[in-house]
């Protein structure tokens, strides 16, 4: 039997974890289930681990990284270590950052890349070419679609992959047995993907360059959902920053059947949130209502509400989520999806937790025509409103530095800021636009220059209206949190999600390993996390 190593590299930036220290995504739980289903041996590890044992390398035949476009330094660290302590295996490479293969291959290292949506490809890899992977015959995987594989210091790109079949999502079983890797359990987010793709095949409808300029189909914007598919110059679909679209296809939804399976088991190792991921949770069962067609328009029809109330409250039935003692979470929603309806079914369910909605800029006319996406401040503001009044918390995310931004767009978005924090949002997320590979955008460098002056104002205001929705919604309330102790200090991690709590004043000695649930009142803000005194211990994981 072939031994496997997968090693968990998401959101480990150059080696440590600047944001989200309590979010596990879903990759390296799914290659490892998968592996271990095809009848092989894999076993998954954090980067933190594998850097302080790095002498566990050598018992394995294969390596296998997951990491994000972010996480280059914390890849080259860990190819360093396996080149060191590992014994000659191939280094297989997967993730979001597959994308940039050939930047891996020529400047960080490594054999192979998956391309894309990886399941296809390691199943072959795993099975008929096995004995290729481990002779390290890389000549044969040139067969296989999605794959960029290092020969005699050639780079070959094996060409995209298919998008993978909804029947076989199904049919995989991520890893669940988070306790024996995921140490402090209770502390961590972890991410069950309930939805793979996005239905945005709207695209930017201008000149971006590099023989892609649109030249006004409207192919992208008819009502046919094939025709969306579509584009006569090949621009890459969806909102031009982002790859989803792309590299993952329309949307397809996981069974009910299956999603309450892998989360009724990380319950049983020990997980106590869970986060149902999806570039949109709305998208949930939608394809269902245009079958046989793809679910190409991002707005049209409306939720498949049945869908999403089946899947809420089958996981309701499961008596750890009933009771409150595991919290469930969705990721991201598109505005123009959002109605009282679903947000009645959101309410009943998620009552209390985070949502968030990709606004971008506040013009919908940019927003439409430019970025690709048919949501401007109107829906957003509407959106936010009765979601807020459903009981949830909603984010904003907003981007600066985009293609063809002007002083008049950032001058709306800052005047908006406070609107936004009017009608309920509690955090804005302002993001520097990156350029990645097979998106509108990709040939755009960030326009950041002529701009500083309202950048700086931007981030300046919306570190104020930041502030401002802390004191509201945090200041001198109690919070339930799972709080742990590292380099001596203590940190709180809110149950039902939001900032990350320096706790300053607890009642009990929590230990380095621990995780323990406790109140914390909120004593003091800042704009991005919170500071409080422990005034109650509910109970302890011990390490
Ligand atoms: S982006 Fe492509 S599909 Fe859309 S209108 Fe322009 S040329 Fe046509």
């Amino acid at each position: 039997m072939l031994k496997a190593l997968v090693i968990d590299l998401l959101a480990r930036a150059k080696g440590k974890r600047y944001t989200s220290y309590d979010v596990v995504g879903t990759g390296p739980r799914l290659v490892t289930g998968l592996i271990n289903q095809l009848g092989e041996k894999a076993d998954l590890v954090t980067y933190e681990d594998l850097s302080s044992d790095p002498s566990i390398l050598e018992n394995y035949d294969v390596i296998l990284l997951s990491a994000m476009s972010s996480d280059r330094g914390a890849l080259k660290n860990v190819i360093r270590l396996v080149d060191i302590y590992g014994s000659g295996q191939p280094k297989i490479i997967g993730g979001p950052i597959g994308f940039e293969f050939y930047d891996i291959l020529e400047h960080i290292g490594g054999d192979i890349v998956v391309v894309g949506e990886g399941e296809n490809q390691l199943i072959k890899l795993f099975t008929e070419y096995k004995k290729y992977v481990i002779q390290q015959d890389l000549d044969k995987l040139t067969e296989i679609a999605g794959l960029a594989i290092k020969i005699n210091k050639k780079i070959v790109f094996t060409g995209y992959p298919e998008y993978i079949r909804k029947d076989l999502l199904d049919k995989i079983r991520p890893y669940t047995q988070v306790n024996k890797v995921y140490k402090r359990t209770w502390m961590y987010r972890f991410y069950v993907e309930v939805v793979r793709g996005c239905s945005n095949f709207y695209r930017p409808l201008v000149n971006i360059g590099y023989r892609r300029n649109c030249i006004k189909c409207m192919n992208c914007r008819s009502s046919n959902l094939i025709n969306k598919l579509w584009c006569p110059k090949h621009i890459p679909p969806g909102c031009g920053f982002c790859s989803v679209p792309f590299h993952f296809g329309p949307p397809r939804s996981r069974s009910i059947k299956s999603i309450v399976n892998e989360i009724k088991d990380l319950i049983r190792y020990g997980a106590r949130r869970i986060v149902l991921s999806a570039p949109d949770f709305l998208d949930y069962g939608r394809e269902d209502l245009v079958k046989p067609y793809p679910l190409t328009d991002p707005c049209n029809p409306k939720p498949n509400y049945d869908a999403l109330k089946n899947l809420l409250s089958r996981l309701h039935e499961i008596p750890e989520i009933y009771s409150g003692e595991v919290k469930i979470f969705v990721e991201n929603v598109k505005a123009c999806l959002v109605d009282k309806r679903v947000s009645s079914i959101l309410g009943e369910y998620l009552h209390g937790t985070t949502i968030h909605i990709g606004l971008e800029t506040v013009s919908r006319k940019y927003n439409e025509t430019v970025i690709g996406k048919p949501v401007g401040l109107k829906e957003a503001l509407q959106a936010i409103k009765i979601l807020r009044e459903n009981g949830l918390r909603p984010y904003i995310y907003l981007i600066y530095g985009l293609p063809f931004m002007n002083y008049k767009i950032y001058k709306r978005t800052i005047k908006a800021l406070k609107e936004l924090y009017n009608n309920g949002v509690e955090k804005i997320t302002l993001y520097k636009f990156v350029p990645l590979p097979m998106t509108a955008f990709e040939y755009f460098k960030p326009e950041i220059g002529r701009y500083t002056d309202i950048i700086r104002k931007l981030k300046r205001m919306v570190n104020r209206y930041n502030l401002l929705a802390k004191k509201k919604y945090f200041l001198d309330r109690t919070i339930r949190a799972y709080i742990i102790k590292e380099n001596d200090k203590l940190y709180g991690y809110p149950v039902n999600h939001g900032p990350v709590v320096f706790v300053r004043e607890t009642v009990l000695d929590v230990k380095e390993g621990d995780v323990c649930l406790a109140r914390i009142e909120i004593t003091d803000v800042k704009a991005r996390y919170v500071f409080g005194n422990v005034i109650s211990i509910e109970k302890c994981m011990y390490h």
